[in-house]
């Protein structure tokens, strides 16, 4: 019996599970690309229909000016990226953006502010929008910086389904990439969300100059929080002219799609978004992310300040693919 037909036969059956090890996820990134995608993929139809992926469109409604330092940023202050600071949109503006956005085929209106976490009266603002995007008959999902229990619970009064704080890297390296706040604060914020009943989205970055080490780390770290994300959106970094992380080398295209597979193995029934860098990315790259079992992309042309691939773009390849929309 060939070792891959071994491994096969000890599939562990697709029901989260919360206790993957660090040796067990880096197995699964040492597979033979073949084994690594076959486990994905089926791991995928047993939870998903594999031709239907959820589409996204994310709004800066705050641009520029963030206090913080997180190396691959183009909206921190302190780096000179051509991002001027804006002040937050007014509600109509937000609002005729989520009604062009549901026109055109997104289902989740995701709405990103360049803070290190919200004043209190910014909130009043943000839940306003909340309500009146889901009035649209649209998910809501809102990217603010940190937030107290208080903050999450006025959010989720407010009808948000969905809160995105992403955990960027590994805890080993996140200190290489943001020193303005820990890895232990952003899992606190991720607990109030949680404690709060909104839905969590939680990802990653890749190619930021990391080890596999480091892929290893952050997947077991969101595999391993008490429940799995709903969504987990995994990044390719944008390299942005004026950050420090401007310069980084290219991570591997099949390392960027190995990590979709892990992600997919590893948190079975949560949402996988193939999220920024499908700019530079081949159609092919995000076929190959499909296969490994991402089912959620962000549409529009612009991802809060980077660029993004156009609607047409977007529905011309899943249209090659195959494959559509989810409902
Ligand atoms: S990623 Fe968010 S918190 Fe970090 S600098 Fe950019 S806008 Fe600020």
């Amino acid at each position: 019996m060939s070792l891959a037909h071994d491994q096969r036969t000890h599939l562990s059956s697709t029901l989260p599970r919360y206790d993957w090890t660090r040796e067990e996820v880096r197995a699964l990134f040492a597979l033979p690309f073949p084994e690594l995608m076959f486990r994905a993929a089926q791991v995928h139809r047993e939870n998903f229909d594999p031709t239907e992926v959820q589409i996204s469109t994310l709004l800066s409604i705050k641009t520029g000016g963030c206090p913080e330092d997180c190396a691959y940023c183009p909206q921190a202050a302190r780096y000179d990226t051509g991002v001027t600071a804006e002040k937050l949109m007014s509600l109509d503006a937000v609002l005729t953006e989520a009604a062009a956005a549901k026109a055109s085929g997104a289902s989740r209106f995701c709405m990103g502010a360049a803070w290190r976490s919200p004043k209190d009266r910014d909130l009043d603002n943000v839940c306003a929008m909340v309500e009146g995007v889901k009035a649209l008959g649209l998910e809501t999902c809102a990217t603010l910086g940190m937030l107290t229990g208080d903050q999450a619970v006025r959010l989720k009064q407010s009808g948000l389904d969905y809160y995105n704080h992403n955990l960027d890297t590994s805890p080993e390296y996140y200190g290489a990439i943001i020193t303005t706040r820990t890895y232990g604060d952003r899992l606190d914020t991720l607990e109030h969300v949680r404690a709060a009943g909104i839905n969590v989205c939680c990802g990653g970055i890749v190619g930021m100059g990391e080890g596999l080490e480091d892929r290893v780390g952050m997947i077991a770290t969101l595999a391993g929080l008490p429940v799995h994300p709903e969504s987990v959106p995994i990044n390719m970094l944008v390299q942005v002219e004026g950050t420090p992380l401007a310069v980084t080398p290219r991570l591997d295209p099949l390392d960027f799609v190995r990590t979709i597979a892990v992600a997919r193995i590893c948190m079975p029934t949560s949402v996988v978004r193939l999220s920024a860098g499908r700019e530079d990315m081949s159609e092919e790259t995000q076929a190959l992310c499909f296969l490994a079992g991402a089912n959620s992309i962000f549409y529009g042309p612009k991802l809060l300040t980077t660029p993004n691939p156009g609607r047409d773009r977007d529905m011309a390849l899943l249209g090659n693919l195959g494959m559509r929309p989810m409902e």
